[in-house]
């Protein structure tokens, strides 16, 4: 049967400070964020007495307002109960910490994403480490870029992540658990962010995805400072291929951005070919050697912005370092610190 294409049964999304019912008590709310990218999604389901939400935006003056016009609102004045986090990312762990301090709310959430968030809310750094500085000249990065990053504040977590006070009950792959009237088998993506959880309900064809499975924008695989040798390439291919083999035609996925769709299998195949397609023109541009900065053109097909200069080069870098560690792609250090990769003859 030839592939169904992806669908959006919501078309437009809630307004700050309101909440769709996508289905039979799951709602769909908004936080802005100030970037390109420039909200998350996050769900709350109605267990009767309380809620648990899925995600929390950034930490922000802004956004806690939101919550608490959301709570008094479309939430009904019943408390949160417990929140769930996909991912380690500050759009979704923002507020989970203040969600635990101001409502007593329980967090739920992967062992490697709660270390990360907590980790990283606590490792603030006025100026860039030096291993940070090193990471960014192997990448090639522009030296007026790095010359003026190197003397400015780095994005910290610390300022958009409120303090995440200690404890939280762990979930992991193979768990069931229930929530919104339904029980839900927990599977874990990686790639985008390390042991991301996803929710798989066995009552309806519903499915949580938080970043892992997104529709129409392809998810951040970047390579860190924090572990240069990370292939997260290979771990976002295989969470792809091991997820395809639950996901169907009329199952409707809540993701942490854009519109809730339909169309699970092609959308799949599309995150995987779109990778595929980009090694390829890699391997091409890499038969004379370049850094990974100079693959933007290949890689991004479009003129690369300061916003998102950050992102694509961590991108940049899972591509070079996967073919690197596939074997297909030599590298060498220039002298000035950065990797030139270049295709095996
Ligand atoms: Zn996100």
């Amino acid at each position: 049967m030839p592939p169904r294409a992806i669908g959006h049964p919501f078309e437009v999304p809630p307004a700050e400070g309101e909440a769709v019912e996508v289905a039979q008590g799951i709602l769909w709310m908004r936080l802005p964020l100030p970037m390109k990218l420039d909200h998350v999604n996050v769900y709350a389901l109605d267990e009767g007495e309380s809620w648990t939400i899925i995600d929390t935006g950034f930490d922000s003056r802004r956004s806690r307002a939101i919550w608490q016009g959301l709570l008094a609102g479309p939430l009904a004045g019943k408390p949160v109960g417990r929140v769930i986090v996909t991912h380690h990312h500050p759009d979704h762990v923002g507020l989970a910490g203040w969600f635990q301090a101001q409502y007593g709310a329980e967090l739920w959430t992967t062992r490697t994403a709660w270390l990360f968030a907590r980790m990283l809310a606590l490792d603030e750094q006025d100026r860039p480490t030096q291993e940070t500085l090193a990471f960014w000249q192997g990448c090639g990065m522009a030296p007026d870029i790095l010359a003026r990053r190197r003397s400015e504040r780095p994005f910290n977590f610390a300022d958009v992540v409120a303090p995440m006070p200690l404890g939280f009950q762990r979930i992991r792959e193979g768990d069931s658990l229930t929530m919104g009237g339904r029980v839900w088998d927990v599977r874990i993506g990686n790639g985008h962010a390390p042991e991301h959880a996803t929710f798989w309900s066995r009552d309806d064809d519903l499915v949580i995805s938080g970043d892992q499975l997104l529709a129409s924008i392809s998810p951040n695989i970047g390579v860190y400072a924090t572990e240069p040798g990370a292939d997260p390439l290979a771990e976002w291919l295989e969470a792809c291929e091991r997820l395809s083999a639950h996901s169907h035609d009329e199952q409707l996925v809540l993701p942490g951005h854009k519109l809730p769709f339909t169309g699970l299998p092609l959308r799949l195949r599309q995150l995987i070919e779109n990778h595929h397609g980009a090694l390829e023109r890699l391997l091409e541009r890499l038969q004379t050697p370049h850094t990974a900065v100079e693959c933007f053109g290949v890689l991004f097909k479009r003129e690369i912005g300061e916003g998102e200069y950050g992102l694509a080069m961590v991108e940049a870098m899972a591509h070079v370092s996967h073919l690197h560690q596939s074997g297909l792609v030599t590298r060498s250090l220039r002298q000035d610190g950065a990797w030139l990769w270049q295709t095996r003859q």
